[in-house]
């Protein structure tokens, strides 16, 4: 069912073309997505439409209905701060609401804010070109339409783009087979079947415990074992849900004063140089109090090995605690990476799950998968039979998405050609040779490292901003300089160096989990506190680094 309703002075003309009424077109419309639109249209009266591939809103809380899914930065965080009015008038129900709850607040935002009748869903960009002549984008969409404007703006997400692994023989197998991240809308049922779950990161660890509740049989294939801390989830309290009303502007303030946008602050000091019983209480009480809070116990985690080596043993003893099997214990405790050096995923009842009779654990590190076969998957030391595989495997983040656009810049140099090395990028949000185009929480800017409803409004606030001064001033055209663009990535680099973060070669910050994509450390690490002061700076010195015309 297509909810199009396109707005009748942009609509393509007989012959396909679109006439030129748009100030901006916006692709996505995920968190990203419809705050820029609300922004642009409402805020500055510009004429904007946006561009959805699925037929609602939503984007990952609209793709993403495996069973399980949950947001886990805490609820009263995971929304919108632009408008108090809004914030007033929704209330979550849980710490960590499921993924129907999340798409339905996202719906609510944009039926109050009267959003949909600017969007075109089921409408897949595929094609982007900049034309110098008439300093505008020509949009081609899948179906063939033509659109241009003066500001293309991506909201197409960091993780929207499925990463299923080309194992051989997946076209063999006689099951039936998905992605976490493609999920059909009408569900899956597992009653009586036997099922292999892919991978073990947030998704499969979220997965992995309802699953097993419904199927016959559950099999976790893991390749990589990994840290997870109970999420703790529980139903607000009313207490609770009038605390978060009455204090709103003081928990926005601490979610920007926050070096990851979440409404709780690192505590200042070091696990090291904290006496080990005291630190271990203090971990005790992280454990349980649930959630990312864990990660904000000492200051020197991520950045010294020894520090977050206390994290990791004292994660690692409560694995071996909750799992009765020693044999699948070892396997789940035998971490190769630093805590919360990949994205650390929370979980309810994940390692629990695998005192179950009905789970099995395969250590994909100790015998890999081969093959998939008509009747399963076949690793070096067995064929596990297999009714439905589940791919948990993730996404080819920060860029698989905006390279789906097929952007084409100013001197008819692709996107993909630009970036044959890597991302690279002036703040995230704007790329050189690609005048006034702007990406939302693209590579380089603090993203995914952060509870991400933070930078996406800052990001939307700044364009705006940015927009409006042009107007006043009557420019059109802004794109950064070579020079801006190579000092960013040189200080990315330099903020991700200072962590333990780039030391796990395996990890999707790095680009590393898609085979033949270029391996580059793509969040800024330099925290969401300071990125907004460089972006205000910036903007303060009349949009140093980029050029204005
Ligand atoms: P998205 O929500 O990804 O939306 C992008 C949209 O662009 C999609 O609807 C997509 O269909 C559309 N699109 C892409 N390409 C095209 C194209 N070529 N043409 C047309 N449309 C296109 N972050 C947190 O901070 N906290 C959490 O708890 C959290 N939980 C998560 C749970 C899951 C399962 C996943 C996958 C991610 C989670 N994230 C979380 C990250 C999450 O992606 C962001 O919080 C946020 O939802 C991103 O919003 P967005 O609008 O930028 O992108
Ligand atoms: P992910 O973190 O990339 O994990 C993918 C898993 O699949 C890993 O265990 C990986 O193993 C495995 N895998 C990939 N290819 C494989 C192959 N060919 N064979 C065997 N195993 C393979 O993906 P994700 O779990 O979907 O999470 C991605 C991101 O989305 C998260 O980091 C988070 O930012 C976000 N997310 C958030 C939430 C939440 O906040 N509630 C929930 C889900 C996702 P290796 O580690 O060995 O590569």
């Amino acid at each position: 069912m297509s909810q199009t309703r396109p707005n009748a002075s942009t609509a393509p003309t007989a012959n396909g073309r679109a006439d030129d009424a748009l100030d901006a077109l916006i692709i996505g419309a995920g968190f990203s997505g419809l705050y820029q639109l609300y922004s642009l249209r409402d805020r500055l009266g510009l004429s904007v439409e946006l561009l959805e591939a699925a037929d609602g809103v939503g984007g990952t809380w609209y793709w993403n209905r495996y069973p399980g899914a949950r947001c886990d930065s805490e609820s009263h965080s995971y929304c919108y701060s632009f408008s108090e009015a809004l914030h007033q008038e929704w209330t979550w129900s849980e710490r960590y609401p499921e993924q129907p709850e999340i798409l339905r607040y996202l719906n609510h935002v944009a039926d109050r804010f009267d959003l949909k009748r600017n969007i075109r869903f089921g409408t897949r960009v595929v094609a982007a070109r900049y034309d110098a002549a008439d300093n505008r984008w020509h949009v081609t969409t899948e179906r063939g339409e033509h659109l241009s404007a003066r500001f293309l703006i991506t909201a197409v997400g960091c993780l929207s783009s499925a990463n299923v692994p080309d194992i051989p023989g997946r076209d063999d197998f006689a099951g039936k087979w998905y992605h976490t991240g493609t999920w059909p809308r009408e569900g899956v049922d597992f009653s009586g079947k036997r099922v292999g779950l892919i991978g073990t990161g947030s998704t499969g660890i979220q997965a992995a415990p309802v699953i097993a509740e419904t199927a016959a049989h559950l099999t976790v294939f893991q390749r990589t074992a990994n840290y997870s801390i109970p999420a703790r989830n529980a139903p607000l309290t009313p207490a609770f849900q009038d605390h978060v009303r009455e204090h709103f502007a003081e928990i926005r303030a601490l979610m920007h004063a926050t070096a990851n946008g979440h409404p709780f602050a690192v505590a200042d000091r070091s696990a090291l140089a904290t006496e080990p019983a005291e630190r271990e209480a203090i971990y005790e009480a992280a454990w349980q109090k649930g959630g990312l809070q864990f990660r904000a116990t000492f200051r020197d985690l991520l950045v010294d090995k020894a520090a977050n080596d206390t994290a990791a043993d004292f994660i690692r003893r409560k694995i071996r605690a909750v799992v009765k099997d020693p044999v699948k214990a070892a396997i789940l405790t035998d971490i190769d990476h630093p805590f919360a050096a990949k994205r650390p995923p929370i979980d309810s009842f994940y390692f629990e799950t695998f005192n179950r009779d009905n789970v099995d654990l395969v250590d994909l590190r100790a015998a890999p998968i081969e093959r998939i076969t008509a009747r399963g998957v076949r690793t070096r030391e067995a064929e596990y039979p297999l009714d439905i595989i589940v791919f948990a495997t993730g996404f080819d983040a920060m860029t698989g998405a905006l390279l789906g656009i097929g952007l084409t810049g100013r001197d008819g140099v692709s996107l993909r050609e630009h970036w044959s090395a890597g991302p690279r990028t002036y703040l995230g949000l704007q790329t050189d040779g690609f005048p006034n185009l702007f990406t939302i929480t693209g590579p380089g800017s603090p993203s995914v490292l952060c509870n991400m409803p933070v930078p996406i409004e800052q990001h939307v606030d700044w364009i705006t901003a940015c927009i409006a001064q042009m107007r006043a001033r009557g420019q059109s055209r802004i794109e950064p300089t070579a020079e801006a663009v190579a000092g960013w990535v040189e200080h990315v680099n330099a903020a991700a160096n200072a962590t333990l973060l780039p030391q796990v070669g395996h990890s999707w910050y790095l680009g590393a989990n898609v085979p033949g994509k270029p391996r580059v450390f793509m969040p800024y690490a330099g925290g969401m506190a300071q990125y907004r002061e460089i972006c205000d700076d910036v903007a303060a010195r009349g949009y140093a680094g980029f050029v204005l015309s």
